[in-house]
């Protein structure tokens, strides 16, 4: 049974005191050998694709606003909230992979396409398709994923349908949060006999890491990714 592949979760952050999300973050992944990085994207009013977890930039809404605006609060280390195109090529100059998390728009659906539509322009740009795996809690944007290049690697979110329904829906993998494995733990066979791929988030806790090392799953997003490797390699 092969390990766990680690995911690390907004990029190396937590460990090192650095900004989710930010490009130093994504180099940090690097530098301590973690080659698979999670992000999240949103659209600014003004339909710049940008790199941050929440629906604000330290207070700045990001839905509303127009990325200058954006750009009158940086991260603590001096950088603006990384438009996605940029955030991309510095990750194909590290020779990353990227989970990348198209988030629901808080406006409309019409609004999380649109997202949806750019962030795959944006990685077509930039060529670098073959190194994305999409993931999102929203239905409609993985559906709008392959749609617009069916030849994508999406894998869903929210923990609510069994295996069986998503490989129906023509997804290529589960990406289900600790307590829903731990919970359905039939789950992992039965995706893995689907041909799914199994993510899990967000395990940070050393039980919970010998567990899921053990469990046969693909991949473990943490935000702790060095102690997650000083389990996994003693
Ligand atoms: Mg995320």
């Amino acid at each position: 049974m092969a390990s766990p592949q680690i995911i690390v979760h907004r990029g190396a952050w937590q460990e090192s005191d650095l900004p989710q999300n930010s490009l130093a973050a994504l180099q940090r992944a690097k530098e301590i050998g973690c080659v698979n990085v999670e992000l999240d994207v949103h659209l600014t009013a003004d339909n710049i694709v940008v790199v941050n977890h929440d629906h604000d930039f330290y207070g700045i809404p990001i839905e509303t606003s127009s990325y200058m605006e954006l750009c009158e609060k940086q991260h603590p280390n001096g950088e603006n909230i990384p438009k996605l195109n940029e955030f991309l090529a510095f990750a194909k100059e590290l020779d990353l992979y990227l989970f990348l998390e198209i988030k629901a728009s808080a406006i409309n659906t019409e609004r999380s396409l649109q997202l949806t539509e750019q962030t795959l322009a944006n990685v077509e740009q930039i060529n670098l398709a073959p190194r994305i795996h999409y993931i999102s809690f929203d239905a409609s944007i993985l559906e709008k994923v392959l749609l617009l290049e069916p030849s994508s690697v999406v894998s869903y979110l929210a923990g609510d349908l069994e295996p069986s329904q998503v490989a129906a829906n023509g997804w290529q993998g589960i990406a289900y949060h600790q307590l829903v494995l731990r919970t359905h733990t039939a789950w992992i066979a039965q995706a893995h006999q689907l041909g799914l791929l199994i993510n899990v988030w967000t395990v940070n806790d050393t039980e919970n890491m010998h567990w899921f090392l053990q469990s046969g799953i693909d991949f473990i997003t943490t935000d702790k990714p060095e102690q997650l490797q000083s389990i996994q390699k003693p």
